[in-house]
């Protein structure tokens, strides 16, 4: 079985250790003052990137785009990945890391993940990697963000769940994951904006006639992905009035359309009373628009 999302499927912090790496990139790449941004570059079965920038600090979350897809998209918003501080992984899947041998085969640019993400990576990625090891739980400090980890129940070494917490405000990343607990739910609570999975309507999942039945059986397992109906429920839960933005993401192309899961998490909104909440659909193609804290 392929190591894929698509079939169901992955260093105690010196602070300082971390500082960005601006001198060593040659360039001065923040010229003005930004306040923090973050862009989902793409999104889906097929593979998974977004970015987050204050005026200090710029991160890749996942690489799970192709090196050039990356290079591309970046270079939509005026960046390119020389500039990157870093790269953050929540997990080992090939959907989250395939574009690692291409950026890091050139550059030296960090990239920080578990132990157990980091020990499949160097069995699987050829180019050697500048890992930096966290351990799951506990935070550490990239330039002026703050990085939150958690784990996430999925079907990976050791899948985690991020909150990055900026000057301007902080941004939760929840992908990859079979349900969301309300201990997950609590280590994202009081995020600015989500990233959050969408991966199926649970009725074409069902209806799907090309899935196994053992393979949707996984997809909708505890351990699995979250469906349009999981992650209504979930922005439900934790909206309170700072969270203004969720982006939507890791929508299946045969289980899911971006119009079913927007619709999915409007309506749940809206009978809810909530209307102080913008919804983003990230897709595969195309990055979204930027959403600035
Ligand atoms: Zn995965
Ligand atoms: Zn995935």
């Amino acid at each position: 079985m392929t190591n894929s999302c698509h079939l169901l499927f992955s260093c105690s912090i010196v602070n300082n250790f971390f500082a960005p790496r601006i001198a060593a990139l040659g360039q001065a790449h923040y010229a003005a003052p930004v306040p923090t941004r973050f862009t989902v570059l793409g999104s889906g079965s097929g593979g998974n990137a977004s970015f987050i920038e204050t005026d200090q600090t710029r991160l890749l979350v996942d690489a799970g785009l192709s090196g050039r897809q990356i290079r591309l998209r970046l270079g939509q918003l005026g960046r390119s990945p020389e500039t990157l501080d870093g790269i953050l992984l929540t997990h080992e899947h090939t959907d989250h890391t395939q574009g690692l041998k291409a950026l890091c085969k050139k550059l030296d640019v960090p990239v920080y993940c578990n132990r157990l993400t980091a020990d499949e990576l160097r069995f699987r990625v050829e180019t050697p990697l500048d890992i930096r090891q966290f351990i799951t739980g506990e935070p550490f400090e990239i330039g002026d963000m703050q990085i939150e980890n958690f784990s996430v129940p999925h079907d990976a070494q050791d899948p985690v769940g991020f909150h990055i917490r900026t000057p301007d405000g902080s941004v939760g990343i929840l992908t990859d994951l079979g349900q969301t607990t309300r201990l997950v739910l609590e280590r994202v609570r009081g995020a600015n904006a989500l990233f959050i999975e969408a991966n199926y309507d649970l009725n074409r999942l069902q209806e799907d006639t090309r899935r196994p039945w053992a393979i949707k059986q996984r997809i909708m397992s505890r351990h699995g992905h979250l469906s349009n109906g999981d992650a209504a429920e979930a922005i439900e839960t934790l909206a309170n009035g700072t969270l203004r933005n969720v982006v939507l993401g890791h929508l299946s192309s045969d289980c899911n359309t971006p119009e079913i899961a927007r619709n999915r998490v409007a309506e749940a909104l809206g009978q809810a009373g909530i209307n102080d909440i913008g919804i983003t659909v990230s897709t595969q193609g195309e990055p979204t628009e930027t959403i600035t804290l």
